[in-house]
């Protein structure tokens, strides 16, 4: 059995600490991955502190890996020794399900196989995450790396990333349409790269001043400041699609008012209470409010091509593994620029 090293909460009020646990021997169609690189999602610290109450300790987060490859199983064909692989939020799935056939195993009939805190469906284990030296997983569930892009800030792709382009995708943000980005954190100033790579008018709000340089040198057409209630009514009616990626509990109503007739407003935050919002906002403008959760593999590998012909990646502050409680307080301050990477080289 492979030994794996890794940072670990054991309950909801602890610290992550180091953590020493085994992985199982790859299969046949599995690879097992060296890890370089693991990105800090805001899922991390939610789950770490059990807010959602479906954490199981000890808890190994860490959904954002980008790897190199050390061991392959027989028939493994996508990846060779010594080569990268990226995995992101998603390890396995039942496979067979409608969705699965359509590689959209997020919407596995049976339930994804999470990177953490979930059911191994091979040996009936706890998943543990990439806050550590190694993973093992299929091939299926592992991604290719396009060669001309930086690996450290490559790995929040595998969550920010694809959380941000699959609801784009969606709902058809392109040429022509205005779109509001709501939150300027690890996802918001991915969806913000997006939309503006896409071709959109681009509005970002947030609630701190100092990020409005960052934000137009991130490519937003406009910046508001959520608080400053003249600038959110000279919005009024004027968006074709919201993202919304705020990770705290937060006003909804003020942005359905934004929404033009028939527009949509997408929540991918999760904060740990439900929204409340009017449903006259709704129906005067026959909004919709819409939920979206990362992707399948199939539009994973397609937005890792996309970043790699575009050249995008996400804005990164590298630390090592022994800094991450600190980075937790520190994106709960909203003060990471826009996403912590773990350099896992750190954990040797
Ligand atoms: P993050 O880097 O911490 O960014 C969150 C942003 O929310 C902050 O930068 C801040 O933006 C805004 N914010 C924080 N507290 C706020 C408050 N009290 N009021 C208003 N705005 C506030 O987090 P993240 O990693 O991007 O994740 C964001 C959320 O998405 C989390 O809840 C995470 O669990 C969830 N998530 C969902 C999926 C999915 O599949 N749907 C996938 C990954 C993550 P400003 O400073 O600009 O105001
Ligand atoms: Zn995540
Ligand atoms: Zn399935």
């Amino acid at each position: 059995m492979p030994a794996s090293k890794g940072y670990a909460a054991l309950n909801a009020q602890s610290q992550l600490a180091p953590f020493d646990f085994t992985r199982r021997e790859p299969g046949p169609t599995e690879i097992a991955v060296e890890i370089l690189y693991c990105g800090v999602c805001h899922s991390d610290l939610h789950m770490s502190r059990n807010e959602w109450g479906q954490s199981v300790y000890p808890l190994v987060p860490g959904h954002e890996i980008v790897g190199r490859v050390v061991a392959a199983g027989s028939a493994v064909s996508k990846f060779a020794v010594g080569g990268i692989a990226a995995i992101g939020v998603i390890v396995d799935s039942c496979r067979q399900c409608a969705p699965c056939h359509r590689g959209e195993e997020h919407f596995c009939c049976q339930g994804a196989t999470l990177t953490y805190a979930a059911t191994d469906r091979v040996d009936g284990s706890v998943t543990m995450g990439g806050y550590a030296t190694n993973y093992v997983v299929d091939e299926r569930f592992a991604h290719r790396v396009p060669d001309n892009l930086d690996l450290a800030a490559v790995a929040p792709l595998l969550c920010a990333g694809i959380t941000t382009y699959s609801p784009l995708r969606h709902w058809k943000v392109g040429p022509g349409k205005k779109v509001g980005i709501v939150g300027l954190g690890g996802l918001g100033h991915m969806a913000l790269k997006f939309a503006h790579s896409f071709g959109a008018h681009v509005v970002q709000f947030t609630t701190n001043l100092r990020k409005r340089d960052d934000a137009l040198r991130l490519s937003a057409d406009e910046v508001v400041l959520s608080t400053d209630e003249d600038a959110m009514k000279a919005h009024a009616n004027f968006f074709d699609f919201i993202l919304d990626a705020v990770s705290a509990p937060h006003s909804i109503d003020a942005y359905l008012t934004l929404l033009k007739q028939d527009a949509t407003m997408c929540l991918v935050g999760l904060p740990d209470t439900p929204p409340s919002f009017g449903v006259f906002n709704l129906i005067t403008r026959r909004a919709s409010i819409a939920g979206s959760m990362i992707g399948g593999m199939t539009e994973t590998q397609e937005m890792l091509d996309y970043c790699g012909a575009q050249n995008i990646t996400a804005d990164v502050e590298v630390i090592p593994i022994q800094q991450i409680n600190e980075a937790f307080e520190r994106m709960l301050k909203q003060d990471v620029k826009y996403r912590f990477v773990i350099d896992m080289s750190s954990l040797k």
